[in-house]
Formats: C-alpha cells, structure tokens, sequence
C-alpha cells in the first residue's frame, strides 16, 4: 500500500457566556429547557426591527485573540450569509465574511487562520410520526436563535499518518475548550453542543499536493469522537484511493454516527458564494482599537485573566512538579487553587510541596473516587500532612490512613498521629533497646546474619517494626541493628 499524508483543518464554534443575546436583549441562557420563551421580534426577524451588536460578545473575541497572540482587526464588519432554513428566521445568518475580528495566531501546535463573530441558529428537533399523527414533523425552538457564536478556523495542517492527525486535532480542541474556560467567555461543553468542533479531513499520496478534496465531518461531540472520526475518514478515503476510486472522494459534509462508529454523507458542500455574502446594511461598520481603548488594547491585556499555557509554565518555574500533576490542575482548576494554597503553607518548599502535589493528585482523587464524602480538608492540615511525611514522623502507610481520616473531619495530621500513636520512633534510645530485645531472642538468625546472610537482616528489622506496631522508623532501625552486630 502506498503512504498516504493526512491534512486536517479545524472549524470550532463555541457560544459566547453573554448576559444576552448577539443582536437584541433576549436572555442567553443555554440551560433554559422551555422552548421559545427567549425570543423577540429582532431575533424572530419581525419586518421593521433592527439589530444592535453586543460589545460584551465583541470583546469577548477580542480577549480570545489577545490569548493567542493574533492580530486584531482595526475595521470589522458583520456580513449576511445567505440561505434558507427554518432554524434561520431571517433567511439568512449575520457572521463575518471579509473582515473577521480576530486573524492569525496559534494554540496548541496549529496555526490559527481567523476566529470570527456570527450568530447562532435555532435548535430544530425531528420526530417520527406517532400514533395519530398526520406524519413525520419538526419542531423548532427559537431559544438559541441568535446567541453570540465565535466561529474559530485554522489552517490546514499536514501529517504523515492519521493518528498523528487525529490526536493533534482532540489536543487542539481540548486546549481550546481550556483556553475558553480560563477567559470565562463560554462554558463550551460539548455535549450541550456549546462547542462544536468540525474538522475538515483530505488525503494524498503527495506530501504537497493537498486540499484537493475535502471533506467536512460534523457531529463531533467529543474528543474522543474528534479522533476516532478522522481516523475513520482517512481510512475511507484510503480505501477508495486504492481501489481506484479517487474520483467518489468529493467535497462534502458528511455526519459522525456514534453508534454505527462511522461517517454518513449529509450533503454535498456548498461554495462560499453560493451564500452571497455581502455587509449588513443594519449593522455600523466596527472600529475596534478605537471602540475598545487603542491600537494595543493595552488595558485588556492587563486584565487578561492567566492562560492554561501561562499557568504550566508558573507551575513548573514555582513548584517544580511532574507534568501529570499539572495537567490534573490544569484540568480541575478548584483542585488547582487547593494545590497553590498548600503550597503557600509550605512556604514555597519544593521538597514538601512535591510530596503534598503526589497526595492530592494520587491519593487524595483515589479516595474521592471511592468514597463520595471525602472533601478537600484544609490546606493548613493538607501542609501539615505532607511536612509529617517529609520529615519522616509518620511512614507513608500511616500518611494514606491519616489522609483517608481527614477527607472526613478535617483535623490536624499531627493530633491525630499522636493518639494514634502513628509517629515513627526515631529516637535512638528507645530503639536501641527494642533492638537488643530482638538480637538476644534470635541467636540462629544473628548467627546468619554474621556468616553474611543479607537476608537476616532484614528479618530483623521486620521483627523491629512488628515490635513497634510498625511505627519505628525502618532506616533508623536497620542502622541502629548493623550498629549493634559489629
Ligand atoms: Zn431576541
Ligand atoms: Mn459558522
């Protein structure tokens, strides 16, 4: 078989968090479950009414371009994209054609060709014909039917085999759907459908012959389905290219089906200008350094909250821990800020702060997964915990009892290893004694130990911990019985 190279673009649509809708003061409330209540006669397309931009949705896209180092637009204006279909009241939807608010850029490895701002349609629902029905029927719900939509395509990036394709495209997407969190602009939960990822899939046997066709597959609703998608797509095509069929790979939409775990055609894709796009007459041309406070938008930037990319690298310049510990607080962000605050108990000690990161990320998320009570305790007592295991005074036994105890009531680490006399004995007196106890009861076993047996040894020390119901401190222990044999 011959190589084949992957070349995948993505179209990601994400609904803005606004108070209101793109166009008129409808609520933008995704949760709302009645439908059509959230509707006016500008964004039912009554004849007469006309639409107002809304600058929270504008600067929310401008904020999302400032993240990603792009260049913002200094004149922006809203085009009509035409078509019709019932979920667009209007017969046509306001985005963006020639001037988009936010070009350039680039996240996660891929390089961004332009984010823009249109509106989203309604929602539509097909139903099949009941008893006493006349026939199949749709429903409509106007609820979403213009809500701000940030429309985001990048470029059209090459790899040598799908998987690699496939996985860039699910990290995109991730860190994206992050990006979005962190600058509070969408909740982007995809299977709410508040963001969409389409990706834009092509083969060819030629590292720089691409694009020659594509197509589009939709009905993304999950990373994982992102990848399994492309995958299944390239594979598709490949195997139309091998049997001599190149000539069916057409340009086209074709739908992921979870459940069948394959692609259908939807329909054959449209060209940008069958949509004869032109300006929007109702809506005033856009500057936007002037509108949101100069060529550098230096105070946005300022209040620019930290990104996912910003936070990996101050938590790996301030504490130093693994890669898998942060991506777990990347991730949880509520777990993030316990982290960073046991940290400032710790007073930015790297040794103890690593010890505390393991116990949040391995242990203290394993208890939560059995055990739906355990909380998060404080991070004084987390601090403490963790101070306790670095230092030896508990073993880290007694450290996973402790944590499994104060998941529950929260109480100090230290009072707790006190009554339950958990604290290692380190000290060498009490010790000494145990251990002369210990060497006297076992002459056969000192014996082997001295004709060099290493194993003796550490039977003794077994002996030691059992002795001391496990709290002597093994180290302090082996050495103290080396000691005593010379
Ligand atoms: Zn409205
Ligand atoms: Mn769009």
């Amino acid at each position: 078989m011959k190589k084949y190279y992957t070349t995948i673009g993505l179209e990601i649509h994400a609904e803005l968090k606004t108070a209101t809708k793109m166009f008129c003061s409808c609520k933008n409330n995704p949760d709302e479950e009645k439908p059509n209540v959230n509707i006016c006669p500008v964004c039912m397309a009554h004849p007469g009414t006309l639409p107002v931009a809304n600058k929270k949705a504008i600067e929310n896209v401008i904020k999302v371009g400032l993240a990603i180092d792009a260049n913002i637009a200094d004149f922006s204006e809203f085009d009509r994209k035409n078509y019709f279909y019932p979920d667009i009241p209007k017969g046509y939807q306001i985005s963006q054609y020639k001037y988009p608010i936010v070009s350039g850029g680039k996240l996660a490895g891929l390089d961004i060709t332009r984010i823009h701002l249109e509106e989203d349609t309604a929602t539509s629902k097909h139903l099949s014909a009941q008893a006493g029905d006349k026939g199949d029927y749709s429903l409509v719900d106007y609820n979403r039917a213009g809500v701000p939509l940030m429309e985001l395509v990048t470029e059209a990036h090459t790899f040598e085999n799908p998987e690699d394709a496939a996985k860039a495209a699910s990290v995109f997407a991730k860190e994206y759907q992050l990006l979005l969190w962190y600058l509070g602009v969408s909740e982007a939960n995809m299977e709410k459908g508040e963001m969409r990822v389409e990706a834009n899939v092509s083969i060819s046997p030629d590292k720089d012959k691409k694009w020659n066709a594509y197509v589009e597959v939709k009905n993304l609703n999950s990373f994982k389905s992102v990848e399994k998608a492309i995958k299944y797509e390239v594979e598709r095509m490949i195997e139309l290219f091998e049997e001599g069929k190149e000539s069916e790979i057409v340009k086209e939409t074709r739908g992921w089906d979870e459940t069948k775990q394959k692609t259908i055609s939807q329909r054959k894709k449209e060209s940008s200008q069958d949509y004869r796009y032109f300006p929007d007459p109702d809506l005033p041309k856009m500057k936007l350094h002037e509108a949101f406070g100069g060529p550098n938008f230096e105070e946005m930037k300022k209040n620019l909250p930290e990104t996912p990319a910003q936070k990996r690298a101050r938590y790996k310049n301030d504490y130093g821990i693994k890669d898998e510990d942060i991506e777990v607080y990347i991730n949880d962000i509520e777990l993030g800020k316990f982290f960073e605050n046991v940290a400032k108990e710790l007073s930015e000690n790297k040794d103890i702060i690593k010890i505390a990161s393991n116990y949040i990320t391995s242990d203290f998320i394993g208890l939560k997964k059995n055990n739906s009570e355990a909380k998060l305790p404080s991070p004084f007592n987390f601090a403490e915990l963790a101070t306790l295991i670095f230092e030896n005074k508990i073993s880290s036994r007694a450290g996973k009892d402790i944590l499994a105890m104060i998941v529950v009531n929260n109480e100090s680490p230290l009072k707790i290893a006190t009554e339950k006399d958990l604290l290692q004995k380190n000290d060498t007196g009490a010790l000494t004694e145990i251990a002369q106890k210990i060497i006297d009861a076992n002459e056969k076993v000192v014996a082997d130990y001295k004709a060099g047996k290493e194993a003796a040894l550490m039977s003794l020390v077994g002996q030691m911990m059992k002795e001391t119901k496990g709290s002597a401190n093994p180290q302090v222990a082996k050495q103290l019985l080396i000691d005593l044999l010379k």
